[in-house]
């Protein structure tokens, strides 16, 4: 027993740890889950800003991309003897001229250097002619971008394989050297002039507005600062009130141009991730709950399979005692039979004894087998019931009468109170006696040398109760509950030594449910025990069946068997 019991319980831990595992993992997994999805709204993200500076860098890589096709060494030559560059050439200022991003485009040859020799040429675009022309007073537009792209170049030239290199003076000018790779020589410098304004206002800005919108849709906040000059300098969404406090996620560089700025992006509700939060939140609503069933399933497992050990358990105790409690009575009316039998007793007042013996052993083994056959009945769900519309005052005054001379030689003193107008109920008057029967026995077993019992018929409400009184042990409150389980007896030194086997108590429930009534119990140890059967009273108004004994009810009244 004990080796299955700690076997159960081990199966037991395992299952519910099982359960534990389980559950722990799948919580992991959707925490996973939830954080690969934010991942993956981080990564659209950061791909979409990617996309908009590859855009951004698109325009301003256009003329690199024209002058890579041609050959710096022949234009250099072209320009020394035509005194001009070929159109082809010409044909790229022309294209990059026209995008609004830039303003002038200069030239000038690698040496003499205009930004160290101030009689050193520089040369401007001019559109309508299509043409390089010198200028003078422009070398403080260029130099910056020049001296930065002169110390590149030098760096660079021996291992550069390009015709071109850029280099961006902040966001004012783009300098693009040209470089002979054949004789690894740069040959001259074009810088561009970047219109600040037209770029953030007309290129960028709207470009932020285009790709990221309104940030409660898009989930995202993108805007430009110039971190040199902690500058906001343009936003995706104008409803936005961008300051510092706004937390950064994603950063973006405009890689290789305009080098004091940066994208910033901050997540916001993002509705991917918000539906993402509130999946997670849903599942794990499900999961505790399931988890709560399923604990809830363990523990109603584990509680009926104690309570079934124990009914075992006290099943057995109650067959290894019943064959017992069989036997006495029998063994006591075989030996009362047997002196009568031989006619050895003679005198008239031990015969009577005799028989009053063997009269109450009957007694007692006609009640405990019909207590057997009650409960084989009740177990093989086949009780009879026949309820019939009945007056609850005979049918109490029968009980009495069977009770009364019994009670009286034990020195009860048994109060009955019947009212003389009272309702009828439909019950089977057989179960009734039984159940009385019953909660009498107990009041007489139970009453610790406390001899009174009352017996009372009270209606209240739609009801009609019968109550059995008693002023012996009591039950304590805890265990009320489970006194009409099968075969539980209360756990004291009186009931100990009372005998009984757990069943009376039960048959009563049972049979007072067969019959639409309730029983209750109302006690206090020491002071005394209150059982209440309780029964809707029938309102049909006429018994069914009328009984003989209805006639005597209108005379019943309060009644005393005095001890
Ligand atoms: P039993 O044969 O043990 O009396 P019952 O089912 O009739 O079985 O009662 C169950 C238990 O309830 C009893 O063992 C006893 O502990 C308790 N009990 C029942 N009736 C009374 C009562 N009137 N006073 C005190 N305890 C009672």
């Amino acid at each position: 027993m004990i080796r299955n019991r700690s076997l159960r319980l081990l199966f037991f831990g395992i299952g519910l740890a099982a359960v534990f595992v389980l559950t722990g993992m799948n919580v992991y997994s959707l925490f996973q889950l939830r954080e690969s999805t934010i991942e993956a709204a981080y990564d659209h993200k950061r791909n979409q800003l990617d996309d908009f500076t590859n855009h951004v860098r698109y325009r301003f890589f256009q003329p690199f991309r024209g002058i890579r096709k041609l050959d710096i060494g022949y234009l250099q030559n072209f320009r020394e003897k035509h005194g001009h560059f070929p159109n082809n050439f010409m044909e790229v200022m022309a294209q990059a001229d026209k995008d609004s991003i830039f303003g002038d485009i200069y030239y000038a040859p690698d040496s003499p250097d205009p930004c160290l020799d101030p009689q050193a040429p520089l040369y401007r675009y001019h559109p309508s002619q299509e043409r390089f022309y010198p200028v003078q007073g422009a070398v403080e537009l260029v130099c910056d971008g020049m001296g930065l792209a002169r110390s590149r170049m030098r760096v660079l030239i021996d291992d550069y394989r390009w015709n071109n290199k850029s280099t961006f003076d902040t966001h004012r000018s783009m300098t693009l050297s040209m470089i002979d790779p054949d004789r690894r020589k740069v040959s001259g410098h074009l810088t561009f002039l970047i219109d600040r304004e037209y770029l953030i206002r007309d290129v960028l800005e709207p470009g932020l507005r285009d790709k990221f919108g309104d940030s409660s849709e898009s989930g995202v906040a993108v805007w430009l600062v110039d971190y040199m000059q902690e500058e906001i300098l343009a936003g995706s969404d104008q409803n936005l009130q961008y300051s510092r406090d706004l937390q950064i996620d994603l950063r973006q560089r405009f890689p290789d141009l305009l080098d004091n700025w940066v994208l910033h992006a901050s997540m916001v509700d993002s509705p991917t991730i918000l539906a993402s939060n509130a999946s997670l939140r849903r599942n794990l609503i499900v999961m505790v709950m399931a988890l709560l069933a399923l604990i809830g399933a363990f523990a109603f497992i584990y509680v009926t399979s104690r309570k079934e050990r124990e009914l075992i358990q006290r099943q057995s105790g109650f067959l290894a005692n019943i064959t017992h409690e069989l036997k006495t009575p029998l063994s006591a009316m075989q030996a009362a039979g047997e002196n009568l039998s031989d006619g050895r007793v003679r005198d008239p007042e031990r015969i009577r004894t005799y028989g009053e013996h063997i009269y109450n052993e009957t007694l007692r083994l006609r009640k405990m087998i019909d207590k057997l056959l009650d409960i084989a009945r009740q177990d093989a769900g086949q009780t009879l019931v026949q309820r019939t519309v009945c007056d609850p005052g005979p049918l109490l005054e029968e009980v009495v009468d069977t009770h009364s001379n019994h009670l009286d030689s034990l020195g009860f003193r048994l109060n009955v109170s019947i009212p003389e107008k009272r309702p009828f109920i439909r019950v089977d008057s057989d179960h009734i006696t039984t159940m009385l029967d019953n909660l009498i026995d107990n009041a007489v077993k139970y009453s610790n040398g406390q001899k009174q019992i009352d017996l009372e018929l009270q209606q209240d409400d739609g009801d009609l109760m019968f109550k059995v009184r008693d002023t012996g042990i009591g039950i304590p409150a805890k265990q009320q509950k489970r006194i009409f389980e099968k075969f539980y007896r209360v756990e004291d030194a009186m009931t100990a030594r009372t005998k009984g086997h757990g069943l009376g108590l039960s048959i009563v429930d049972h049979l007072v449910r067969l019959n639409g009534g309730t029983v209750e119990v109302e006690s206090a140890p020491g002071t005394g025990t209150t059982f209440t059967l309780r029964f809707p009273i029938d309102t049909s108004e006429q018994a069914d069946v009328p009984t003989p004994e209805s006639a005597l009810s209108a005379q019943t009244g309060r009644y005393a068997t005095q001890g």
